[in-house]
């Protein structure tokens, strides 16, 4: 049976590898810890082994969660659909939030930001498998959709996240992250982030560019989402 610190280990070396293959910087990919479904004491582990970062889905079992972890530094990034009335909440208990992918969503963020807090971090979230099920704004609403981030007081825009539609093929994964990647340089902005890559396909989001990788199941096992 492996331990979250083992499988740490593990998907460390896969960034690690697929980070030199790309013949990129050792320290440019970032790995965030998908955490959803998984109890408190997966994280407290997951910390003491050396992670900083969680991303959670679901803004009620985050909470939770940030309440019986207040005793660790850890930074918070919000990955799920947001609906309006859940802004408020996002805007106070998050550093970053990655899946932004309407404007009025990111004004009420701005709005809702506390004074005391720094600009939360904005990547917004881009279709670009074109699947009418995924929430992502579409490539061609994109441009007016970043500027109009860009602006915002409260917000520091970062980059782009994207889920492409899983797939086992190596060729599809790439051509799909390589999409996101030339979204993001088509834009006139100061972007530096892009979050794209998840326990199957981390390495081809890494060689196409890939700052954070978004994992769950490789760190923490399957999810069950049969409980709770
Ligand atoms: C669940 C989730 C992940 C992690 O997926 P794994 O395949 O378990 O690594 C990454 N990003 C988002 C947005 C998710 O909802």
């Amino acid at each position: 049976m492996s331990t979250i610190a083992d499988n740490i280990l593990q998907v460390s070396s896969r960034i690690q590898a697929a980070t030199q293959a790309a013949h990129r910087a050792e320290q440019s990919v970032h790995l965030l810890a998908v955490s959803k479904t998984k109890p408190a004491e997966a994280l407290r582990e997951a910390h003491a082994a050396g992670l900083r970062d969680f991303g959670e889905n679901y803004l009620q079992e985050a909470l939770a969660k940030q309440l019986e972890l207040a005793d660790l530094p850890l930074i918070w990034h919000f990955i799920g659909p947001i609906q309006s009335n859940k802004t408020r909440a996002i805007a106070e208990h998050f550093a970053w939030v990655h899946s932004v992918d309407r404007l009025k969503i990111a004004q009420r963020l701005s709005e809702q930001r506390p004074a005391d807090l720094p600009p939360l971090n904005i990547c917004i979230q881009v279709n670009v498998s074109g699947e009418d099920s995924k929430s992502g704004c579409t490539p061609a609403d994109l441009p007016a959709l970043a500027k109009a981030i860009s602006e915002l007081p409260r917000l520091t825009l970062r980059g782009l996240m994207a889920i492409p539609e899983p797939t086992d093929d190596r060729a599809a994964q790439d051509a799909a992250f390589a999409a996101v990647q030339s979204l993001q340089a088509s834009l006139d902005l100061p972007l530096d982030t892009l979050s794209m890559g998840m326990s199957h396909d981390l390495e081809s989001a890494i060689a196409q560019g890939a700052t954070w990788v978004r994992i769950g199941t490789a760190l923490f096992g399957a999810r069950d989402y049969g409980q709770s």
